[in-house]
Parts: structure tokens; sequence; C-alpha cells
């Protein structure tokens, strides 16, 4: 048996023949040639039919997997009609007197070099859609229609890199897993099979060409590939995998079900994201919305401070996959355990109470104002809502809201569309809970963040792992802070949600409901067992909520 380690893109479990795939190389014709006009016209001609087979591959991804997914390969037809790109492949053929391969390849190369060179992992993934759409035309060029996986078994699929056309290709019935030497989690591949829900390892280096034929086991929730497993391990991963298989036939029938109890009160249940790339985790699960956007990820990911463009990006391609659904984008909440090294903010003695947050915003407003015009430019292509963490006091919040109102002035003033939006805060401290009614009065909704709220209510470091046995999450002191939360949002008419990880706490969901709890978020996979225990209360013996 053979152990090997990865990067899982989803959690599940996937046991099957291994069939290693290698994407076809062809030989590029390199010779000088005389008949430009003849190039050009195959030129033309190959552009038009992998058009078009970007649009099949449209069609046929939106059977597989979910619409947002799909939309990758109307983008690859958008990149293939580009005028730019083709203009720059025709200067190879015209300028150099080359084949209408060799200037695809070599045109399509330097701008996927372009991408890959970016300090952004994001765009640096974008590299790996241009190669997608190289290798498409090479394929219209070059002749290839073979059928990509002409499999009779169900089998796993090992390669050094997938396209997501390739992985959309695959027959899906017959495809159990993914292991690829190469790819990245926000790759579109990666987005793709977590949406076919297709137990997925990258960035596997051990996987090696002898691995073809033999059994193999895709462990996602370790991380892990086991080939020619014992018959023990076998035994307890199959035990493992029909148990997911019970338990998501269960949930997928609550797909399109309401989150409403059996007397008929409804609550909304939306997810939390730390970036675009789990957009699919919240279709793939039905959520209403997303509750938290923790937009901190980006500036983690990131080598340097993310710029206006680049953050736009992201939270365009958040609000436009996902609209009409509320999108709420959570302003950076750095320091404390979640820092970024460019950004130079010094050791603490008590760094949970230390500069973070609005603290670190509302003193750094260039910065500050970089996202916040991100946001608002993003604000035209969805149902957006801004949500300030770790707030104290009326005065942190109002200024917050001054500067957001000057970034909207800004904007229009460039004649820049800025759209709707709502405007909340997160409520984190005891101190938020107290001027909970005076806060109220300025923003549109409230999300409770049970985490830091907790460790603040008790005074206990949510990092240190020693003092768990004195994180009591249920402690009468945080519940009522919770009630009290609810009550002076209502008292003036705005939304309360919970977005900590106390509102996925299944033994808890009566509680908050009875407390009159407007909204739920909690991570994608907790949506469809939150929503089956919600349609199992009733709350008919308790007086008007
Ligand atoms: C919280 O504090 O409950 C919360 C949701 O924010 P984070 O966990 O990101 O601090
Ligand atoms: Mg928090």
């Amino acid at each position: 048996m053979q152990v090997a380690t990865g990067k899982s893109v989803l959690n599940g479990i996937a046991i099957g023949k291994i069939k290693i795939y290698k994407a076809p190389k062809y030989v590029i014709d390199e010779s000088i040639i005389s008949d430009i006009d003849g190039e050009i016209i195959k030129l033309e001609t190959a552009v038009k039919k992998a058009i078009a087979r970007q649009n099949g591959l449209y069609n046929r991804a939106l059977e597989v997997a979910e619409k947002e997914s799909a939309e990758i390969f109307k983008a690859h037809a958008i990149m293939l009609e580009d005028e730019d790109l083709k203009d720059t492949v025709k200067e190879i053929i015209t300028g150099q007197k080359r084949t209408a391969e060799y200037a695809v390849n070599m045109a399509f190369d330097n701008m996927a070099q372009v991408f890959e060179q970016m300090d952004d992992s994001y765009m640096q993934a974008r590299s790996a859609d241009i190669l997608d759409i190289k290798q498409e035309v090479l394929d219209v060029l070059l002749g290839d229609d073979s059928d990509f996986m002409p499999e009779s078994e169900p089998i796993i699929l090992a390669a050094e890199d997938l396209t997501p056309s390739a992985t959309v290709k695959l027959k899906e019935s017959l495809l159990l897993g993914i292991i690829t030497r190469e790819g990245s989690m926000n790759s579109h591949t990666a987005i793709l099979s977590r949406s076919m829900n297709l137990p997925t390892i990258i960035q596997c280096k051990e996987m090696d060409d002898s691995w073809d034929g033999k059994l193999g086991v895709i462990d996602g929730y370790n991380s892990l590939v086991y080939v020619e497993p014992n018959d023990e391990l076998l035994a307890s991963l199959t035990t493992k995998r029909k148990e997911d298989e019970k338990k998501i036939a269960l949930l997928q029938e609550l797909k399109g079900k309401e989150n409403m109890t059996i007397d008929g009160t409804t609550i909304k249940v939306y997810a939390n994201i730390g970036g675009p790339s789990d957009i699919g985790m919240v279709q793939a699960n039905d959520a209403e919305g997303v509750g938290l956007f923790r937009s901190e990820f980006i500036y983690l990911n990131s080598k340097d401070y993310p710029t206006e463009d680049e953050q736009f990006a992201f939270y365009k391609l958040a609000l436009e996959s996902l609209s009409p659904k509320l999108v709420v984008i959570r302003t950076c909440d750095l320091g404390a355990d979640k820092t970024a090294e460019y950004m130079d903010l010094g050791k603490e003695e008590n760094p949970a109470l230390g500069y973070r947050a609005i603290r670190i915003c509302l003193t750094r407003t260039d910065f500050f104002k970089t996202q916040l015009r991100a946001l608002l430019r993003a604000s035209a292509y969805g149902n957006l809502a801004i949500m300030f963490p770790m707030i104290i006091s009326v005065k942190e919040l109002n200024e917050a809201k001054q500067l957001l109102e000057t970034c909207r002035e800004e904007l229009e003033q460039e004649g820049v569309k800025v759209g709707n939006y709502q405007v909340g805060i997160m409520i984190e401290t005891p101190a938020a809970v107290f001027c909970a009614d005076e806060l109220a009065e300025q923003c549109d909704f409230f999300s409770i963040g049970t985490n830091d709220l907790t460790q603040y209510m008790l005074a206990i470091d949510r990092q240190n792992a020693e003092l768990e046995p004195w994180l009591d999450t249920h402690h009468p002191a945080v519940l009522k802070a919770i009630q009290m939360t609810i009550e002076a949002g209502h008292r003036h008419g705005i939304w309360v949600g919970i977005c900590g990880e106390l509102g996925a706490d299944l033994s808890l969901t009566e509680t908050f409901l009875r407390m009159g709890i407007d909204e739920l978020s909690v991570n994608p996979q907790s949506v469809l067992p939150l929503r089956k225990v919600i349609r199992e209360i009733d709350l008919t013996d308790q007086t008007e909520r």
C-alpha cells in the first residue's frame, strides 16, 4: 500500500481503479510558411469552432454542475472572441510567417505567463484558463476530436493537471474522483469538481504513472490518496463512504425546501465563506445567501496590499454569481490571529484586545478606503451588505459610515456607478451588546459574532486550547447577550443574525428561534443539516414572535 498526500478540494471518499490521463501533446509545425492568407483562414475557422465547442461545454456543464460553475465556459468563449488576442496571433502569423498553431501556441503561452507572474493568487489561477482555451484551439487546429474518456467502468482519474474543459467533458457517471499533481484551490477545475461533488486531491506530488490500473482510494477528509490499500483500511473507508452517501441522499431531499418550522415560522439560513472559491459550496448546499464573507482572507492570501481592482474583481464575482441572493461582505478583520506580514502590525502583549479590525481601518484610512471603493463599485453587480467588525461604539460606526459616504461621493464624481447596499455591524463585544439600541438606530442589521463575543464575555482567549474546559459556549451570559441584541435590533426595526460558530450548534437552534433570530449564517456544509432541524421544530406553545 502506498499513501500519498495533497490538498483536498472536497470532503468525501472515492474508491475505484486509477486511470492515468495524459493530455494530447501536439507537435507544433515551426516551419516558415508562404500561404499566410491560408493560415489566417485556418485560424479564424478554428477559433469559431472552439467558441462553439465552449458553448457546447457550457450546456454540458449545466447538466452535471451548478450554473455558476458552468459560467466559466461562457467566459472562455468571450476570451476567444477577444479581438486583441486574435490580432496578436495574426501578427505572429504575418510578421514571423508561421503556422496558425505555432502562433496560437506562442501568443496564448505568453499571455498565460503574464497571469502566472501576478502576485495575486486568484489572477495566477487564471493562467490555467488561458492554457485551457489554447488547448481547445489546438485540438481543433490539429484535429483531435476524440472522446475524452472512452471508459466503460467507473474510475478515479489521475492527471498532471486538468483543464475545466477536460473536467466537464468527463462522463460524470463514470468518474469517481480526481487526483492531480498540479492545480490550485482557486482554479475553475477545483470549483467545478466541488460543484460536481467529486472528491478531488490536488498538488499530489507523489502521483506516479505506475498507479495506472491499480485500486485507489481518495480520502478527501484527510487529504490522502491510498494506492492498493490493505483490506482493513479499505473496509473502514468503504463504510465511511456508504455513510456519506446515505447522509448526502437524505440532505439532497431538503434542497429547494423552505427553512420553516412546523408552525410556519421562517428563518434565513445563509453560508459563511472565505472567498469566491467557496461560491460553489454556497450553491451546492442551497444556502439562501452569504451571511459572512471574511474579506480578510483576500489580504492573507496576498503578498502585498490587494489593489482596488483586484478586490473589486473578487467582490464582483461573488455578487454576480450569487445575485439576487444577499452577500454580506465583512470589511477587513485583520489583527489578533490574522496577520499579514506586509501590514507591519507589530507584536502585542494581548493581541485579541489589541490593534485589530475596525481599529486598523479607522486609523489607516487610505488602506480602508481602497476596500470601501472596491465594495461600492461591486455593489452595482448584485445584492450587497457591508458589515463592519469589532465595533464598540456609535462613534466608530459613524466614522466608518462617513468614510463609506466619502468614497461613494468620490466614485459618483468620477462617474462610476454605485448600486444599493445595506450597512450593518458585527456584535462581537460586550460594549456593542450594551449599546445595541443606539447602534441599531444607525444601521440596517446586526450579525452576532459569537466566537469573539464568547471570548470577550467570558474573558477566555479563543486561541488558547488549554482554556477549553472553561469555554462554555452555552454560558447564560452569552445567551443573554444574544437575546439582548435581538431585542434591541427588533425595537429599532432591523434584522438580527448570528454568523459565529454557535449558529451551527443544532442543540441551540430552537433557543435562537424562540429568541426571534432572523438569520443564521453557518459553514456551507451545515446549511442542510440546519434546515433539517428547523423543519422539525414546533414553536406553537410560544406567544407570538
Ligand atoms: C465571530 O467572532 O464570531 C466571527 C464570526 O468572526 P471571526 O470568527 O472571523 O472572528
Ligand atoms: Mg470575530
